[in-house]
């Protein structure tokens, strides 16, 4: 089977993902993508991830829904710890080892391969499939030629250009601005009802515990 892994931090999984996602199956002729969330991403700082590696997960599985060619994975999020590409692709492969792999990433992603973790291995283990995203053509990849012995497996996809970021969508809601048609339906409800992205959250975390803390002092 022809499986393609989608990693991301999404928070929040948003159409951008999910068209690229759709796209790249029909023209890589993919019989699978799984979603995988990154429980700790490596590459950003723990403080810039917003919602918890749960929420983000069970956003992922909303945003699926009942597409039966797409699926979630959770190896990353139950390591509890960062983890890389090149050390989540092996583990996943293990588990069906009869499937030919592709790893699904933007353009922008890909045009930084050089800073991941051991690129040229994790190039002998998938096919990396490089979408086009808004501001990231594919003529951006010409760099990567002279820095991997493994380009020829960069496989490049003209994908519709969605304009829709992450960080576009938590701005917006800390705006007050409506992100409705941003992300699937079912994700917008868990963000609504969550109360997800407004304002920092972690801080308020802290605050009530270190609340609970001077108190249990006091008393
Ligand atoms: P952030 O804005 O927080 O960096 P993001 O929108 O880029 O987040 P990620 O979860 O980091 O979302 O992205 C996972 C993968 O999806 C990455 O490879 C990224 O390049 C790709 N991606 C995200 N949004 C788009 C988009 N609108 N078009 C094409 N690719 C996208």
């Amino acid at each position: 089977m022809r499986v393609g892994i989608f990693g991301g931090t999404f928070d929040p999984v948003h159409l951008g993902h999910m068209i690229i996602a759709e796209q790249v199956m029909e023209e890589m002729r993919l019989e699978k993508v799984l979603f995988v969330p990154g429980g700790i991403p490596p590459h950003k700082a723990a403080s810039s991830v917003r919602a918890s590696a749960e929420n983000r997960c069970g956003m992922v599985h909303a945003a699926v829904g009942k597409n039966e060619f797409f699926e979630v994975d959770r190896i990353e999020i139950d390591a509890g710890r960062a983890m890389h590409t090149v050390e989540t692709v092996p583990l996943l492969k293990e588990k069906h080892p009869d499937n030919d792999w592709f790893f699904i990433t933007g353009a922008d992603e890909v045009s930084n391969l050089l800073t991941w973790k051991e690129p040229d291995r994790l190039l002998e283990e998938v096919v990396m499939v490089a979408a086009t995203r808004p501001g990231s053509d594919l003529s951006k990849l010409d760099h990567l030629e002279a820095g991997l012995r493994n380009f020829d497996r960069i496989f490049p996809v003209e994908c519709s250009r969605v304009d829709i970021s992450a960080t576009g969508i938590r701005r917006r809601i800390l705006q007050g601005k409506s992100i409705r048609y941003m992300v699937p339906e079912g994700v917008y409800e868990i963000i609504k009802e969550k109360k997800l992205y407004i304002g920092d959250l972690r801080r308020n975390d802290d605050k009530v515990e270190r609340g609970a803390r001077l108190k249990e002092r006091s008393t």
